[in-house]
């Protein structure tokens, strides 16, 4: 019988999405015969950014053997329960987002249907008072949750903010340890095989080729290869997405400032405005539409709100919101920016690369290529990222503000009808279309329709089988229990103080 297996991958691109595919390659195929070669350029570098994750990122490493607390402090890393909206709305509201329950579902009905109803009686307790992520982000305290959660009420979810540079070194450490070989050349050209336009070669800058059975494209928003060699096409979701540039910005945490346990994304007159606190600095930015605002424009609003003083000089990203029609074309599979780009609310590109690599794992193919695996392949990541989309463009849509042409805007878009029916069934019903392929469950739905003040008329008429004694008595329990958690647990700074101890 003929052996098709693949032998060899080259992985181009030395940023996050490269070295973590590194990583969990050389984890899946470890004591097989298929070599992972990795090429980047330290001339052209990394994009640099990507400090905030979803909790997707701790299995990850998991997986890899790595515990939180050794990436935490191989990364600078602080804990993130959630993100915190401030201004979204309108101006001067303010929310978090949190990963993880609100309440806790009775018979079978969603919590957040006894939750509408006491709201419909005149009770205004927020939301947030009900879910322990959002309450222990709100008081920056910090533990880890409980490995077996007495109750609904005690589940909770967290993530990193870490130094996107340091993240990269640690998994780059890793697949090198794990037999990864990795070249630092600039790729000049790609060579193709004539007969069907797969990939048989990438030559380097000193002519040198590196030949490989199956190509993962890793090189950033350039596409050096899916976008560039075999040319495929890219899908532009700017219709939807407004913002198409960031300026990056590094600041210096002040003596005693304790770093939040959350993200933090502020509405600003074009775009909005991220502040992730790390160990030793924090990272800051702006997102905006270059239509709307010039770069002075967005520098001004910009510098005031630091997360500390200055580091580095703002860096100017532009992006175009969207991605390759397909991520697998031929033997070359994209991950990470390469593949596409949304923009960097709700901190979903890390998570897309490890889905993406996850799916390589489970799809990988031989040196057949058969059409049903990367049409299977191709499908999933799209749907994915359009569910993504999706709850992303949500964020535009909700908002209430009237203070500038670029929030009426988006307020008055034509949304994908797969978003418009999740909004009209909410309003509706009170309820969520449940897709396959979505990052982002119910709780973070209802969260952001409740941080935007879009609430459906009515509530599921079950709950009425519940007393309005009995109701106001549930709820106030589970307001209790939170509360009674939140006051037993740490600060976050204690919380990293313990860590640095070991
Ligand atoms: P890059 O980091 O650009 O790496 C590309 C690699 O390809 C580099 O090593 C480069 O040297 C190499 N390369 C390119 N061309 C060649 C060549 N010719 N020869 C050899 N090598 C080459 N994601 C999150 O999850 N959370 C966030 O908070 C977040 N914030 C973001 C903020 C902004 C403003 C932007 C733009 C993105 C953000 N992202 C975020 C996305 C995140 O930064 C990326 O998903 C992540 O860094 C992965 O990038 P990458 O590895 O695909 O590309």
């Amino acid at each position: 019988m003929q052996d098709h297996r693949i032998r060899s991958v080259v992985i181009v691109g030395g940023g996050t999405a490269g070295w973590m595919t590194a990583a969990a390659l050389v984890q899946h195929f470890r004591s097989t015969p298929v070599s992972i070669t990795l090429i980047e350029s330290s001339e052209i570098g990394a994009v640099g950014v990507g400090e905030a994750t979803i909790p997707t990122i701790r299995r990850f490493y998991a997986q890899l053997g790595m515990t939180d607390d050794a990436v935490m402090r191989a990364t600078q890393a602080t804990c993130k329960l959630g993100i915190r909206f401030l201004d979204w709305s309108a101006p001067g509201s303010d929310f978090i987002h949190p990963f993880g329950h609100y309440g806790q579902d009775v018979r079978g009905t969603g919590f957040h249907h006894y939750w509408l109803k006491q709201r419909q009686a005149g009770d205004d307790t927020p939301l947030a008072a009900y879910s322990l992520g959002a309450a222990l982000a709100a008081a920056g305290k910090f533990a880890l949750p409980a490995p077996n959660p007495p109750t609904q009420l005690s589940v909770f979810d967290w993530a990193l903010h870490f130094d996107a540079a340091l993240f990269a070194q640690h998994m780059r450490a890793y697949a090198e340890a794990g037999g990864c070989t990795r070249i630092d050349a600039r790729i000049r050209s790609v060579e193709q095989r004539p007969e069907d336009g797969f990939i048989r070669a990438v030559t380097l800058d000193d002519g040198r080729e590196v030949e490989g059975d199956l190509f993962v494209d890793c090189s950033g928003f350039r596409s050096l290869l899916l976008g560039e060699a075999l040319g495929v096409r890219f899908e532009d979701w700017g219709r939807w997405l407004p913002c198409d540039a960031a300026f990056a910005v590094q600041s210096r945490n002040r003596p005693g400032d304790a770093p939040a346990p959350f993200t933090r994304v502020t509405a600003r007159s074009a775009g909005w405005q991220w502040g992730i606190p790390l160990r030793h600095r924090a990272g800051n930015g702006l997102v905006f539409s270059s239509a709307h605002l010039s770069d002075d424009q967005v520098l001004a609003e910009l510098m005031p709100h630091l997360l500390g003083d200055p580091l580095t000089e703002p860096r100017r990203i532009p992006f175009r919101p969207g991605r390759r029609a397909q991520a697998w074309s031929r033997n070359c599979v994209a991950i990470g920016l390469s593949a596409g780009f949304l923009e960097p609310l709700e901190s979903t590109s890390i998570a897309l690369i490890e889905t993406g690599v996850a799916r390589l794992k489970q799809l990988f193919p031989d040196r057949r290529f058969a059409p049903a695996v990367i049409d299977e392949y191709n499908d999933q990541s799209a749907r994915e990222m359009e569910r993504v989309r999706d709850f992303i463009i949500l964020h535009y849509k909700l908002n209430r503000r009237t203070d500038s042409a670029f929030w009426r805007d988006c307020r008055e878009m034509t949304v994908p009808d797969t978003l418009q029916r999740k909004i009209d069934l909410w309003t509706a019903r009170g309820e969520f279309v449940r897709y396959r392929w979505e990052m982002f469950h119910p709780a973070s739905w209802l969260a952001i329709y409740d941080g935007f003040g879009v609430h459906p008329d009515d509530y599921d008429p079950a709950v009425d089988a519940m007393t309005p004694a009995d109701l106001e008595r549930g709820l106030r329990d589970m307001r209790d229990n939170i509360a009674r958690l939140v006051a037993s647990t740490p600060d976050h700074a204690q919380y990293l103080a313990a860590l640095d101890r070991g």
